[in-house]
């Protein structure tokens, strides 16, 4: 099996609501698509979906990374997947959504052509049986504390048992009451999170609010710190009563191994997209799990396709998993491919061989920006 040609197509996907964050409001997502063909036609699919805020690429550079991976990969066996994710370690190192895109469409290819799906795939290789059924969580979106009561409701009704609110952006004087609002509508048997997205300039501002949010009994809070102080995020867990859970901070560069060394994460967030991708993730989680963290999966509010690696990957992961914040795909309005249940409570990886999402072409059109850029022809010339 050799690949034969890579193409590039940039596309946008809007939101259906403005999503508030620490880093700013969100209305749509850019991102990449890049899709590697076999000389048997397999297509492997990866997304690259860069956001703002966390350290990662831009999208410029991202769309460049995957130039560069995309014919880096032609004449290449997939099967030769780790010399082939090293190298593009080496030549993308400040890509790793574009290198996730890039290891995405890898696996893709080769769980196709041993016909297992990725996440039987990948369990194989971590020596396990893939799950069948992952807990998500819903993130409610609203902006007063009435919105987000009804967010929370509507998310109990449809069987979610795991919230997660954003907080620390702009309104951030009002988020005990916003967060109270949820937990009176829910009851104490729903489980809340908050993400505050690295929004508490430092750990004395971090611990103000944590004290002001325990009350309403808190699953843990995400990055109160931002991503680059580690000392502060270590100091905020020795004094916090809500478990502390590391996001941005395990994103970046050497962060995961800072992390774990200063005891700074009583959790670790996953998102394969941010970490470079799914060896990288999965690598990740086995160094948090020996030093004791819990882990958690999530997508970085990506499109279909990456959203179905990250959930392959949590259905491969040994060990317990909380809910992972993998339902993201109804905060979209238009999406790289059809997507049935990608807001469930539950899900359940794809039953088709490799990602189990297939290119389509008509979805793309309407997303894509540009025609996108083909780097090699099916003669294995390069464009
Ligand atoms: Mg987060």
């Amino acid at each position: 099996m050799k690949i034969v040609r890579a193409r590039v197509v940039p596309f946008a996907l809007p939101l259906r609501a403005p999503l508030a964050t620490a880093h700013g409001v969100l209305h749509e997502r850019h991102g990449a698509l890049l899709v590697l063909e076999t000389d048997g036609g397999l297509l492997g699919l990866g997304e690259a979906t860069p956001i703002a805020g966390f350290g990662l690429e831009t999208r410029a550079r991202a769309q460049e990374a995957l130039a560069t991976l995309g014919k880096q990969a032609l004449g290449c066996d997939p099967h030769r997947l780790d010399p082939l994710l090293d190298a593009a370690e080496h030549s993308a190192p400040d890509a790793p959504c574009a290198r996730a895109a890039f290891d995405s469409a890898i696996h893709d290819l080769v769980s196709q052509s041993e016909s297992l799906p990725l996440a039987s795939w990948l369990a194989r290789h971590l020596g396990r049986v893939a799950r069948t059924r992952i807990e998500t969580n819903a993130l409610l979106v609203g902006a007063t504390p009435r919105e987000l009561a009804s967010a929370a409701e509507r998310a109990v009704a449809r069987g979610f048992r795991s919230l997660k609110i954003k907080i620390a952006g702009a309104a951030h004087a009002a988020d005990p009451e916003r967060v109270g609002a949820v937990r009176c509508a829910v009851g104490p048997a729903v489980r809340i999170r908050v993400d505050a997205n690295g929004g508490f300039a430092n750990s004395n501002l971090a611990l103000r609010a944590i004290d002001a949010l325990a009350p309403h009994d808190l699953e843990w809070i995400e990055q109160p710190v931002p991503a680059s102080d580690i000392p502060a995020l270590a100091r905020v867990r020795s004094r916090s009563p809500i478990p502390i859970a590391a996001d941005e901070a395990a994103v970046a560069g050497a962060g995961l191994a800072r992390v774990l060394a200063d005891r700074a994460a009583d959790w670790v967030v996953l998102k394969p997209s941010a970490l470079g991708g799914l060896r990288a993730a999965a690598r990740a989680a086995a160094q948090a799990r020996a030093a004791g963290c819990g882990i958690v999966v999530t997508t970085l509010l990506d499109g279909a396709i990456a959203r179905a690696a990250a959930l392959a990957l949590a259905a491969a992961l040994p060990g317990p998993l909380p809910a992972c914040g993998l339902a993201t795909g109804a905060l979209l309005a238009a999406d790289l491919a059809a997507a049935e249940r990608h807001d469930a409570a539950a899900l359940a990886p794809a039953p088709a061989p490799g990602l189990g999402v297939p290119l389509d072409s008509a979805r793309l059109e309407r997303v894509a920006e540009g025609r996108g850029r083909v780097l090699a022809h099916r003669d294995g010339q390069a464009a």
